[in-house]
């Protein structure tokens, strides 16, 4: 398998740290409001790259962390007069909702920067005590960038250039600095913002060291992946490695991974000018597995524009599986039974052959477009060569197939399995809650609604079990 590495700015092979597991951290969102589609993208693109990485056999260690304290998040609980974790605790669930509905796997661990603001004094303070920061009058403690002689090895930047070009960076508030490339590890706190003890004032850190942090308590010192959009590269990437190769006296991690942005309708997403789409937004008009599809379309280092037609475009190509498959079960539920002849063992074999294709695809950097022409391919030979005539096995084995592949891209095209277990149990959950408000009607209406699905309900003494048929 070969992935791009930003490091290198070239495709490597990969090899992770220890055989047979895969470490990867994806920076993830700053919970102040619903995500947005642009949010969506590393969210997908990389849980697909997970989820073909476990289909290779590794057992991935995936961390994607809540960035839970910030100025936008104290800014909304300002306005509507409450605790910042009020504010931050409500888009989390709502993110968790909307993954969810994306298909999204949860995260082996979805760390929250506020409860690990120990690690990050900790760190902090091996920073200062090997002479890579220092604590300014106001009790701001400061990354010395120039201590660390690799930064910029990520973005490409030389730090003579970055002085001369960057003098932005030197903002008010920050007078303190030594050097206008400095950046803050921890700053003292204002009026009506959260805080922390720490050594050096009461504040809260800043938006780096989280995930140096997170990244060390929860993978170790060097990890395999590091992931995340592209405009997090400099400085939050690049940051993050001074601080941890400082801090660990280790490489940070092996392979850099960044997708590109999602622009609409070719123009930067903006809150301001009005273009701008909530995952939530795009699920009142679409099931949210033509979002997935819509991004899985393209290789996730292009750039990628949305648009109205390329949704349609994107229903129309999900359709094509999903109606595939429709077809499939159409035949197992009319009769298909039966081993397989000779002629459909054949034709399992050179099936195999669009598994291979589609393998070979992603293993190029996880080429997510040509693993779906992969798929459309499969689909078009199953259409032509199964039929009334052909046994329930080849069938079966078709179906398997393509539900493998679509699985790996997190895709839901079996309309019979569409129902996800945890809307299963929420629905289970309400109807509990109905026969306890002796609303029978209502539970009656559930129990129905789930058989629609084929989900079989049980009562017994522990509760309710449940099982598809
Ligand atoms: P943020 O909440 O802004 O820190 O973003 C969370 C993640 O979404 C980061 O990995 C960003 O790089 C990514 N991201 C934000 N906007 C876009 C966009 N328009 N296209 C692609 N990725 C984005
Ligand atoms: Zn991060």
């Amino acid at each position: 398998m070969k992935v791009f590495n930003t490091l290198s700015r070239k495709k490597e092979e990969f090899v992770p740290l220890q055989e047979g597991k895969v470490s990867m951290y994806v920076c993830g969102p700053t919970v102040y409001n619903l995500i947005h589609i642009g949010n969506a993208r590393p969210m997908i693109v990389f849980d697909t790259a997970r989820r073909y990485m476990e289909h290779k056999g590794y057992e991935v260690n995936y961390v994607s962390n809540f960035t839970d304290v910030d100025d936008k998040i104290i800014k909304k609980a300002n306005e509507e007069g409450v605790e910042a974790s009020v504010i931050s605790e409500r888009y989390i669930m709502e993110c968790k909702k909307d993954m969810e509905a994306l298909n999204v796997k949860s995260a082996t661990t979805h760390p929250k920067a506020t409860n690990e603001i120990g690690g990050m004094i900790e760190m902090i303070q091996t920073l200062i005590d090997k002479g890579h920061a220092y604590v300014a009058q106001d009790g701001t403690v400061y990354y010395k960038t120039r201590s660390f002689k690799e930064y910029g090895k990520l973005s490409h930047k030389n730090l003579d250039d970055l002085r001369s070009g960057e003098r932005a960076l030197l903002v008010s508030g920050q007078e303190q600095k030594q050097d206008a490339l400095d950046f803050v590890l921890w700053k003292p706190k204002k009026e009506g913002e959260p805080y922390w003890e720490s050594p050096w004032c009461e504040g809260r850190p800043g938006w780096h060291i989280e995930c140096s942090v997170m990244s060390k308590k929860y993978l170790g010192d060097e990890i395999d992946i590091h992931a995340g959009g592209e405009d997090l590269i400099f400085p939050h990437h690049e940051n993050e490695i001074a601080q941890s190769e400082a801090a660990n006296g280790k490489e940070f991690a092996k392979y850099w991974l960044h997708n590109g942005f999602l622009n609409i309708d070719n123009k930067k997403m903006s809150k301001s000018a009005g273009n701008f789409f909530t995952v939530r937004d795009i699920s009142e008009k679409y099931d949210l597995q033509v979002l997935r599809f819509f991004m899985l379309s393209a290789h996730y280092r292009s750039p990628l524009n949305f648009s109205a037609d390329l949704m349609e475009a994107a229903k129309n190509g999900l359709e094509r599986i999903v109606t595939g498959v429709d077809n499939l079960n159409f035949l197992l539920e009319h009769g298909a039974k039966g081993a397989m002849t000779e002629e459909e063992r054949k034709l399992v074999e050179t099936a195999k052959g669009y598994i291979e294709k589609f393998d070979a695809a992603m293993d190029d950097d996880f080429n997510t477009a040509d693993a779906i022409s992969a798929i459309f391919e499969l689909v078009k030979f199953v259409n032509t060569h199964v039929s009334g005539e052909s046994s329930g096995a080849f069938v079966e084995a078709m179906k398997d197939e393509i539900l493998l592949l679509s699985d790996i891209c997190g895709l839901i095209v079996d309309r019979k399995k569409e129902i996800l277990d945890t809307e299963v149990e929420g629905l289970i959950q309400e109807r509990q809650e109905a026969r306890k408000a002796k609303n029978f009607a209502r539970a009656d209406e559930i129990r129905d609604m789930l058989a629609a699905q084929g989900i079989i309900l049980e009562d017994t003494r522990e509760g309710v079990k449940w099982k598809r048929a």
